[in-house]
């Protein structure tokens, strides 16, 4: 029977190093600020909003919320995005995705100044991770998934893995950041034949799916690492990941809960960029 691992402790240690940084560059008289732009009320967002107002205040990290209007006409938007991204107060952004529907991505995702767009929304970012050029920010949950495989020494080098979603949030960067690693990727997703086949040869499997539970005991190789970025939340309220976790726990070395794993490390990294981002603007400016 494997570790259940908690994205606590890794958490806590990232939370720890920024507040130092944080605190470095407070005296040098800048205040890290992360601004979150919010149009509408999701569940979800206000969720992740909640979790990462939490983890600023810890980081000693200055944090507001742009709250639009889900009726927002894009021109409005793109207004109110473009006086976020000129303050010169505001050093990260995030901006919660999806848009509503009368606002056009392809429109507005060059807007947030790369240097400021701490989970990777502007393409210039996104090619960063393709290029593995470290000054962009890849997105923040398959940071999160690294950190965490990283913190418990999981070898990646020459590792068979395989990454099951192939989205520009999840998936995509995710098999990015372990090829940098030299780790040999497979990426899976809903046309994948023979699935369970594929993610049986997995020594670390990446689940990000956001199907309930569909990663099963059939899908994992004794030994593998599993790591279950799904966020599935029911009718009642209750949230899953994408991994049967009591059944595949039996198999693999090493697993991440939902609750308690991926997610809790998400918001941690999140303020890491807004210190590197902090960092980046001002030396430009010259002054750290
Ligand atoms: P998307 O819906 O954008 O992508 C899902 C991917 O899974 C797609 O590539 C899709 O394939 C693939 N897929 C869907 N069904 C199957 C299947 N039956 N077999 C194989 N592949 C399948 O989701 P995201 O990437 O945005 O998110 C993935 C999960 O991660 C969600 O549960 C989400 O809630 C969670 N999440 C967690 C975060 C965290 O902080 N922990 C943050 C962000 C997301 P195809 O491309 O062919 O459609």
């Amino acid at each position: 029977m494997g570790d259940l691992i908690k994205g606590k402790d890794v958490a806590n240690v990232i939370t720890q190093e920024v507040k130092e940084a944080a605190e470095k560059i407070k005296q040098k008289g800048i205040n890290p600020k992360l601004m979150i732009v919010r149009v509408g009320e999701r569940e979800d967002d206000l969720a992740y909003e909640r979790a990462a107002l939490k983890r600023m205040e810890s980081c000693n990290i200055l944090c507001e919320v742009l709250k639009l209007p889900i009726d927002i006409s894009q021109e409005n938007f793109i207004l109110a995005l473009k006086k976020v991204n000129d303050d010169e107060s505001v050093h990260g952004i995030l901006l919660f995705r999806p848009l509503p529907k009368q606002i056009n991505e392809d429109d507005v995702k060059f807007i947030i100044r790369p240097e400021k767009d701490i989970d990777c929304f502007n393409p210039i970012n996104a090619a960063k991770v393709y290029e593995g050029d470290e000054t962009g920010f890849p997105p923040c949950t398959p940071l999160a998934a690294m950190e965490i495989l990283k913190y418990n020494k999981v070898n990646l080098k020459g590792s068979n893995s395989v990454v099951l979603g192939r989205s520009m949030v999840v998936g995509k960067p995710m098999a990015m950041l372990l090829l940098k690693e030299d780790a040999t990727v497979t990426v899976c997703h809903s046309k994948t034949k023979n699935l369970s086949d594929v993610t049986r040869n997995a020594d670390i499997l990446i689940a990000a799916v956001g199907k309930s539970q569909m990663v099963d005991g059939n899908f994992v190789k004794d030994g593998a690492v599993v790591i279950d970025v799904g966020i599935n939340v029911d009718e009642e309220g209750t949230m899953t990941g994408d991994v049967k976790t009591d059944e595949c726990i039996d198999k693999a070395s090493l697993i991440t809960p939902v609750p308690g794993g991926v997610g809790s490390v998400t918001t941690a990294i999140l303020a890491k960029h807004v210190i590197k981002a902090c960092k980046l603007l001002n030396k430009q400016e010259g002054v750290l």
